[in-house]
């Protein structure tokens, strides 16, 4: 009896926690997690790691994974994660109706298996005082003779540039997006290195004058009230690509239910939480990113100051099928 009153009270604790595997990267995540279990009184015991490590772990863990819920921050990742059997379909109708149908992977009939959650630009940084706003206007530009030995990039296998690659295939086709690629790599000012907030940094002290980032680094820099960084966002300029044609590059954060979830009821609940308003302004405040709910109110200056722009619309889910070819495309090329 007393062995059966003690599971009963295991599996009602185990109930009110939930295990997330993340791989946000951003201190300001913690009051989103904390505002979940004020609400709910599901407590949330957290493992963090890069995308990489997450999918590992997932993958050795198998079906004794405690893992409930997987955050990653990129539509290749969630692909990725999706074709290796990680997830498992949700249905939900607050998630069906509060997030576009281009940001959640494709619904077999069973659900989504993933679900974005918060977006992000892929955009163009430049050096004010050396470059033409019209020389860095396209994501075709950093492949023009005009910027030879002015570009540079973070590793070209990173899931960011991985997914804006896959985005150009799907607009551009193969052949071109070959050319195109091994165009950027004949301009490149240095051989591949660091994050994005490291190329904008490049692009300010001159070392480069043209670069990729996402834009939620540039935001972060724009209301970053240390003197070094006003001193970069000075000299920097940021736009949004290819505002006269496809638009620009938008890839997701992202959420799933891990195949193996012990709590299902509690990791829906709690993607359904990250798809509410608070949560929808906490991504918006908190990590510059715009929310996927269409319509809601957002107080950000520098994402003010960005202004809108027009965001492209290939699917996210077709972007992240797209990185294998990308891959060996980026290989032939010797994009590294
Ligand atoms: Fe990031």
């Amino acid at each position: 009896m007393a062995a059966l009153a003690a599971l009963a009270l295991q599996a009602t604790a185990q109930e009110r926690e939930l295990s997330i595997y993340s791989a946000r990267h951003y201190a300001t995540d913690e009051a989103l997690y904390a505002a979940f279990t004020k609400a709910t009184g599901i407590a949330i015991k957290r493992i963090d790691a890069d995308d990489t490590a997450v999918l590992a772990r997932l993958k050795s863990e198998g079906a004794a994974s405690p893992a409930d819920v997987v955050l990653l921050v990129d539509a290749s990742r969630l692909w990725r994660a999706e074709v290796d059997g990680l997830f498992q379909p949700v249905k939900s109708a607050t998630l069906e109706s509060r997030i576009p149908a281009t940001l959640r992977g494709k619904d077999s009939g069973e659900g989504s298996q993933w679900f974005g959650f918060s977006t992000r630009a892929r955009v163009i940084v430049y050096n004010k005082a050396t470059v033409k706003p019209a020389d860095a206007a396209t994501y075709e530009m950093l492949a023009d003779p005009v910027n030879k030995g002015r570009v540079c990039t973070r590793s070209g296998s990173h899931p960011y540039n991985l997914s804006l690659f896959g985005a150009m295939l799907e607009h551009m086709g193969e052949a071109r997006t070959k050319t195109w690629l091994a165009g950027i790599v004949a301009n490149m000012a240095r051989a591949p290195k660091g994050g994005d907030t490291d190329q904008i940094r490049a692009v300010a002290s001159g070392e480069c004058q043209v670069a990729l980032s996402n834009s939620y680094y540039f935001a972060r820099l724009m209301r970053s009230t240390k003197p070094e960084d006003r001193a970069v966002v000075e000299k920097v300029a940021m736009v949004f690509p290819d505002q006269a044609s496809y638009g620009t590059h938008v890839n997701i954060a992202g959420g799933a239910v891990a195949r193996h979830a012990k709590n299902r009821d509690a990791a829906v609940k709690f993607l359904e939480y990250l798809a509410s308003d608070d949560a929808q302004r906490h991504f918006a405040d908190g990590n510059n990113e715009w929310p996927v709910v269409k319509g809601l109110k957002i107080a950000n200056p520098a994402l003010d100051a960005m202004g809108p722009f027009k965001a492209d619309t290939v699917p996210v889910s077709v972007i992240g099928m797209n990185q294998v070819k990308v891959q060996r495309l980026l290989d032939e090329v010797g994009y590294k």
